[in-house]
């Protein structure tokens, strides 16, 4: 038995439902008999399947076209940096031969803000002409994809849940008795460039090297979204960034953005370059909402409103704590106490900025890193006070009986 071959841009989902259509069996039967273990055992989706080794075998394709050509692993892996999609790569592609990779992580995204499948009639009508059938087309099935790239026409959604089921209608394929026009909530030039941009990633041919943050900011600056004092304005870009997509749409996709603007996700995504694991949907919406921005008298007098944040002057800061800590140590020698580093912030009264920014203060972190390794130190290197009572000999103390043992010792 041998699976259907995918048609263009076919997702491993409706390559599946033909094959049940073909040989007449139920989902968990057919699953059963591709992986050669029980259904339930099994980890698959409409969008991605965690043996494609074995799926596109069966189909009679090169396991990397397959999933290049039929999942959604170009997409949701378009913005992580290149060293990790490879590793998610060579996971899924040898899953066969050992324990199958969980793929929930990957396709989660995709039915948050895709629930149910969708098409464009014009694809469906050109692939019956073409194929004598129609079939679910992967990137109708993206959330950030409301119309089709090809036709510029709004899908169909048809109300059928986007996962594998067992139910009469996930069987369905494509056809008129599904139309349900739904008007884009966005406008038509937003939701082409996502449509298109979504297209795009689906390809798989993109630079894994970009430092995308940096690319965002540089082109917020360009199109104006500036402040006075010369920072970038990335809570009034995000704020701005929440009216072109609506409340609505954002909430559907899971990327809700509201105040504080400043600490909100596209903020974030503009000024920090740590976190690269920010979801595609997200790259997306910012790439989208970038090529088409623009900063009004409105938004402008927003960033002009803005006062210029007082800068914390570390140098002078870390130099006051360093000095409070010396003398805070010094009287605990002297007095024979031992205490904590957390005292000793307290003390010196810099708790959270060390915390939060504990490259900004060199000189305090080397008094404490010598306090750590001093008799002063509560918490000793290696073990607590109670430990150091209760085991001394694991310490390198001598104990009492230790003592008591080597006095009375013939040797
Ligand atoms: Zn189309």
């Amino acid at each position: 038995m041998l699976l259907p071959k995918p048609y263009p841009d076919e997702a491993v989902g409706s390559v599946l439902l033909r094959a049940q259509q073909v040989y007449g069996i139920s989902l968990k039967a057919m699953l059963a008999w591709i992986y050669e273990m029980p259904a339930s055992r099994t980890n698959h989706s409409f969008h991605l399947s965690t043996d494609v080794d074995r799926i596109a075998t069966l189909c009679g394709m090169a396991p990397r076209d397959f999933l290049y050509e039929h999942t959604v692993f170009p997409y949701v892996t378009a913005c992580l940096p290149g060293k990790y999609k490879e590793s998610l790569e060579a996971k899924l592609l040898a899953s066969r031969h050992c324990r199958p990779y969980p793929i929930a992580s990957m396709v989660g995204n995709i039915g948050v803000g895709a629930s149910t499948r969708r098409y464009c009639v014009r694809c469906a009508s050109d692939d019956l002409v073409r194929y004598g059938e129609t079939y679910w087309h992967r990137v109708h099935q993206l959330p950030t994809v409301l119309i089709c790239p090809v036709h510029k026409t709004p899908l169909v959604l048809t109300g059928i849940p986007s996962g594998l089921t067992c139910g009469k209608t996930s069987l369905t394929l494509p056809s008129p008795a599904y139309v349900r026009p739904v008007k884009p909530p966005l406008t038509m030039v937003i939701a082409l460039t996502l449509a298109r941009l979504s297209q795009d990633l689906l390809s798989g041919r993109y630079d894994h090297g970009i430092d995308w943050h940096d690319l965002y900011r540089t082109r917020a600056r360009k199109l104006g979204f500036v402040h006075h004092y010369g920072d970038t304005a990335s809570g009034v870009s995000a704020l701005a960034l929440s009216e072109v997509y609506g409340a609505k749409y954002l909430r559907l996709l899971d990327c809700t953005v509201r105040a504080p603007w400043g600490s909100s996700w596209p903020a974030l995504l503009l000024r920090s370059s740590r976190n690269q694991f920010v979801s595609v949907v997200r790259h997306l919406l910012m790439h989208a909402f970038l090529d088409h921005a623009l900063v009004d008298e409105r938004l402008k007098s927003l960033m002009d409103k803005v006062a210029k944040p007082l800068r914390t002057d570390f140098q002078a800061l870390d130099k006051a704590a360093k000095e409070a800590i010396q003398r805070e140590i010094k009287r605990h020698k002297s007095a024979g106490t031992r205490t904590t580093v957390g005292h000793l912030l307290h003390v010196a009264d810099v708790t959270q900025p060390y915390r939060h920014n504990r490259s900004r203060f060199p000189a305090t972190e080397a008094v404490l890193t010598e306090f750590r390794g001093s008799d002063q130190s509560e918490r000793q290197l290696g073990g607590r006070a109670y430990w150091r009572a209760r085991t001394p000999s694991r310490w390198g103390l001598s104990s009492k009986r230790e003592a008591t043992a080597s006095e009375t010792s013939p040797l």
